[in-house]
């Protein structure tokens, strides 16, 4: 292979910040590595999306432990992404919290995606050994859920599909704070290998129909200020629109899915080639883009193995 496979080169550890952002959220960010959110309520807290690994996830209880001694009652899965879910055992919440449809995916592909993502990412798995097993959530709901912490209201929203089926966001909505997972991301490639690519810029209207004054994207900075968020949704929406729009072209006029990879490269590099994880994501993005433009409606699964024989086909 030309180039190191997904990550398997990205070995260098990124500064963590652990940002306020009012109204008892904090956002746990790393230069554009998985985001955790937390909300602390008057007697819980919530965490949203737990890194990789318990061990990791210690981190974030530790800062956590910073600005409250509230227990950590809740662990929100905004996605099923192993990367994303399977440190959750750390906070020993009794409440694990995903829309039915995560728990569907988790069931049906949980443990081909964790052994896909470990491969991809090893420094994303600092002390892989220390995961019991997948994540199992154990409250379930289909379109919204309400959870108070104490007063304070957290609303998790299944606004549409887009990064995966069973996007969810959390919305805070006295201040007006939204943790969006990867539906959204900031100076960070986003992944669309198990994405609804025709359906994710109308889940992102609804997104900014919200109107946050903050949000936590699932990789890259917290964002601050109307337009900023805004910016974040829309530069989101446009890697979106411009990677399936190149993909149909070229299958239009019959390009193979090796020509398409390289094209779309190309054309979308001058604008987003800055942003993490250009080159991990794109082959990934780029065969799930194909797929769906040929008909594909539900994602197919990715296991360790699929993943190499697509690298190797795209960038040999
Ligand atoms: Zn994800």
């Amino acid at each position: 292979m030309d180039k190191a496979f997904a990550s398997q080169a990205d070995l260098e550890e990124k500064r963590i910040t652990f940002a306020e952002l009012g109204g008892g959220a904090y956002a746990y960010t790393a230069e554009g590595d998985p985001n955790t959110g937390v909300v602390v309520g008057d007697d819980s807290v919530m965490v949203l999306d737990t890194q990789a690994t318990p061990i990791m996830a210690r981190d974030v209880i530790e800062r956590s432990r910073g600005v409250t001694q509230q227990p950590i009652r809740y662990v929100v899965l905004t996605h099923y992404h192993a990367v994303r879910v399977l440190g959750a055992s750390a906070y020993g919440a009794p409440n694990i919290v995903a829309s039915q449809d995560t728990r569907d995916l988790i069931a049906e592909r949980g443990q081909q995606d964790y052994s896909s993502e470990v491969e991809r990412f090893p420094r994303l798995f600092r002390a892989v050994e220390s995961i019991p097993g997948l994540t199992w959530p154990n409250i379930t709901f289909r379109g919204e859920m309400r959870i108070w912490l104490g007063r304070t209201e957290v609303q998790l929203l299944q606004l549409g599909r887009g990064h995966t089926k069973g996007d969810t966001v959390a919305w805070l909505p006295e201040s007006q704070v939204l943790f969006s997972g990867d539906l959204v991301e900031f100076g960070a490639t986003p992944y669309t290998g198990d994405a609804y690519l025709e359906e994710w810029p109308a889940t992102l209207e609804r997104l900014a129909a919200l109107k946050p004054r903050a949000l936590v994207p699932g990789r890259g900075d917290a964002v601050v200020g109307r337009d900023r968020c805004l910016l974040a949704i829309e530069q989101t929406r446009e890697f979106v629109s411009e990677l399936l729009a190149s993909v149909r072209s070229g299958r239009t006029v019959g390009r193979d899915l090796k020509e398409i990879y390289r094209e779309t490269c190309e054309r979308l590099r001058p604008k987003f080639g800055s942003f993490a994880i250009f080159d991990h994501c794109m082959p990934f993005d780029v065969s799930r883009a194909y797929d769906e433009a040929g008909g594909i409606r539900d994602p197919r699964i990715w296991t360790a193995e699929r993943d190499k024989e697509m690298w190797q086909a795209l960038e040999s």
